[in-house]
């Protein structure tokens, strides 16, 4: 197992937004938190990258306890966030926003060309904007941009918050199919969606939140079967 959560609580203030919750990320998988706004899937992948400290509980990330480290220790451990919104830093080019997240690693005379142009094949668009401003990339290429950019690092577990969001179906699409390709090429993937359809079609296996609670987990293949979630997930 390359992740473990267990028990998880995490307030904010007097808020209780996650009520001791568990879950396991095998290597290799694609995994995807579902449920509705304020479930707490958000809060889930913010404690995971250290943005956020647990209450109580634990987080294991191969064999280590890692929810008390700083979050520059944990990004350097393999574990990086997209966070929801695509932060990109507006005012730098295409090329500077990627070598940014490379700083856990890079200037120990290692080159960072083997990264960038994975990042580049996977992503081609980024390779044809790579002197243009984050600021005039369009939604999708900023999407790319911030994925691109959490690749950067080296991740070993990718997390993605709300990718889709604001895209056109057929860049969903395009986007999905790549974050497939780089889990194939080894990398295990954590994903919130809010598009239940689209997470059963992408994601091994499921978690679905509901005020703070995991209140099931299945594989998607049984989850698409499943009657109950039809009715409050999938819109049928
Ligand atoms: P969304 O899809 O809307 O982001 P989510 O499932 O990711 O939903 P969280 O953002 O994790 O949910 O929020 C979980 C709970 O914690 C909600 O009740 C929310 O209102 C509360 N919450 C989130 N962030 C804060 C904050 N900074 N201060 C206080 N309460 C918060």
């Amino acid at each position: 197992m390359m992740l473990s959560i267990e028990n998880l609580v995490v307030n904010y203030g007097n808020i209780i937004a996650l009520k001791s919750i568990s879950m396991q990320i095998n290597e290799a998988e694609i995994v995807a938190l579902i449920g509705a706004n304020g479930a707490g899937k958000t809060t889930t992948l913010r404690t995971i990258s250290g943005l956020l400290r647990p209450a109580s509980g634990s987080i294991t990330y191969n064999g280590e306890k890692i929810d008390t480290w700083p979050v520059e220790k944990i990004v350097a451990a393999g574990l990086s966030h997209v966070p929801e919104g695509r932060r990109i830093f507006p005012g730098l080019t295409v090329l500077e926003n990627l070598k940014v997240a490379t700083s856990t690693w890079a200037g120990r005379g290692q080159s960072i060309q083997p990264e960038l142009e994975k990042v580049y094949r996977l992503f081609p668009k980024l390779r044809e904007r790579t002197s243009q401003l984050g600021w005039s990339l369009s939604g999708g290429e900023q999407q790319m941009l911030a994925i691109g950019r959490a690749m950067m690092s080296r991740p070993k577990l990718l997390m993605l918050d709300e990718v889709s969001l604001g895209l056109a179906p057929n860049l969903v699409q395009d986007i999905f199919q790549t974050i497939k390709e780089i889990n194939q090429s080894g990398l295990t993937i954590l994903l919130i969606e809010q598009n239940a359809n689209l997470a059963l079609e992408y994601a091994h296996r499921v978690y679905i939140l509901e005020n703070g609670e995991v209140v099931m987990t299945d594989t998607a293949i049984n989850l698409a079967k499943n009657p109950q979630i039809q009715d409050s997930y999938l819109g049928s």
